[in-house]
């Protein structure tokens, strides 16, 4: 299979390189046998003959348009995708894995902590709506007007009375009285407005 080889880029030690035409995915692209087929599956059937069934060709040097059949394990689908994972440096939203962002949970997977906050953010905010850092009205959530908050913290009601009178919880009407909850109103900025604000 000259005309295989001859597309092959072996001067560099290590990964032979593709030459010709590639896919989208950047692996190699070879007509043979009058299939349109992977390179890297061409140099593996040349060498060793088919690749075994049910199995798939692993780039071990993660070099897809690598075609050196030194370079080329058959391994299962699972066996496959668990690899992939584990070369992964980011996450599947792109947060570079470091030893800051990098969990392993309890099934030896590997998370990425700052999806995991984001998540439980989110689900907090979903059981606490009036919880989230959006400001006041602009808040989808939000219950109160600004005029309700300045009538709040007029405090002419008892937390409880206000709470009943506005419809939101008590606690929401002590974080609007201590500015933890529409500070921006009273001018505090959001970061002073301690842990709360942090979710
Ligand atoms: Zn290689
Ligand atoms: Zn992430």
């Amino acid at each position: 299979m000259e005309r295989f080889w001859n597309k092959v880029n072996r001067a560099a030690k290590g990964c032979w390189l593709w030459t010709a035409t590639s896919n989208r995915l950047g692996y190699g692209q070879f007509k043979y046998r009058g299939r349109m087929m992977r390179a890297h599956i061409v140099a593996f059937e040349l060498s060793n003959g088919p690749v075994p069934a049910g199995l798939e060709l692993d780039h071990l040097c993660g070099n897809r348009a690598c075609v050196n059949p030194a370079h080329l394990e058959p391994v299962s689908h699972a066996e496959n995708c668990r690899r992939a994972k584990a070369k992964r440096t980011t996450c599947r939203n792109g947060h570079p894995y470091t030893a800051e962002t990098l969990i392993i949970n309890n099934k030896g997977a590997r998370c990425c902590r700052i999806c995991r906050n984001k998540y439980s953010r989110e689900r907090q905010w979903k059981e606490h709506p009036h919880h989230r850092p959006l400001r006041g009205a602009i808040n989808p959530n939000a219950k109160l007007t600004e005029a309700q908050v300045v009538e709040i913290r007029r405090g002419t009601m008892t937390g409880v009375e206000a709470a009943k009178h506005f419809g939101v919880c008590k606690n929401m009407i002590s974080l609007i009285r201590t500015g933890q909850a529409w500070g921006h109103l009273l001018g505090v900025s959001s970061k002073s407005q301690g842990r709360r604000s942090s979710f």
